[in-house]
């Protein structure tokens, strides 16, 4: 059967990285994405002119019915989803706790939390035997990030959580549940942390002495959406650099 991939917050970063490089699995691709469809387009184009299969989908990953039409969208377009990369998600402005916006805490949580939730669910209602999730985490999840972005590493915390649970739950159905935790990856996510140097701010943490690539973590996505990965079901893999 084709392996038929739903990746959400497709268009740039890690999940275009994960988008082109599961195509080249031979995966069918739909590329999910919230705002930026001439992007989210483009990574499409750039599979389909590999020879690979992909349609770009528009979905808010918080909005119910997004997600509904997301899965859809994919089988109907594809043909039965077999897999789900979980990786929207977003960040906030650098700060402490104590100054933390409301607006913003409840942000970071509808996305990274509600959001993530609501792909999983609709995953686990239309996944059979075979089937694969990957949850996009965070090096933050147990490390926690201080002065940075506690509600944030809360958040992949959260998930983390949510890939022990449904794997337990789903694996009697030949469906495996995953995390990739990175580390420091150089996108544009970045941006919204309101620090311009946040790079240089960070390097000197990181054990390897650089920040990682979005190619680096597709690899892993693609590991454990690949059928090598077949008896490893509840597992957060970290890709951080030593972090
Ligand atoms: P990015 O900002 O380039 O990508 C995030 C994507 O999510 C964007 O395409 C954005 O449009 C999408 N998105 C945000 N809110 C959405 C919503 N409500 N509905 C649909 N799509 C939405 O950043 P990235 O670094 O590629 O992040 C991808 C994932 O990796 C995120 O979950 C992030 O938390 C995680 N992560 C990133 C890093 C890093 O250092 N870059 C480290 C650890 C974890």
């Amino acid at each position: 059967m084709d392996k038929v991939t739903i990746v959400t917050g497709g268009s740039r970063g890690i999940g275009a990285a994960a988008c082109l490089r599961l195509a080249r699995d031979g995966h069918r691709i739909a590329v999910g994405y919230q705002r930026a469809a001439a992007a989210a387009e483009d990574i499409a184009a750039a599979v389909r002119a590999d020879g690979g299969h992909a349609v770009a989908v528009r979905a808010d990953t918080a909005v119910e019915d997004d997600v509904v039409r997301l899965f859809d969208a994919a089988a109907a377009e594809l043909g039965p989803v077999t897999g789900l990369v979980n990786n929207a998600g977003v960040i906030s402005p650098l700060g402490r706790l104590a100054d933390l916006r409301t607006e913003d805490l409840r942000h970071v949580m509808e996305v990274n939390v509600i959001g993530a939730f609501l792909c999983a669910r609709q995953a686990a209602r239309v996944l059979t035997d075979g089937g694969a999730i990957v949850n996009v985490s965070s090096g933050a999840a147990t490390l926690g990030s201080p002065h940075d972005y506690i509600h944030y590493a809360a958040s992949k915390a959260a998930l983390d959580a949510l890939t022990i649970g449904l794997a337990k739950e789903l694996a009697a159905e030949g469906i495996r549940v995953n995390g990739v935790a990175p580390g420091f990856i150089d996108t544009d996510i970045h941006l919204a942390s309101g620090d311009p140097d946040r790079a240089e701010h960070v390097v000197g943490r990181i054990p390897m002495g650089r920040l990682g690539t979005p190619d680096e973590i597709a690899e892993a996505i693609a590991w454990l959406l690949s059928d090598a990965a077949s008896y490893a079901t509840g597992t957060t893999i970290r890709v951080a650099g030593g972090t």
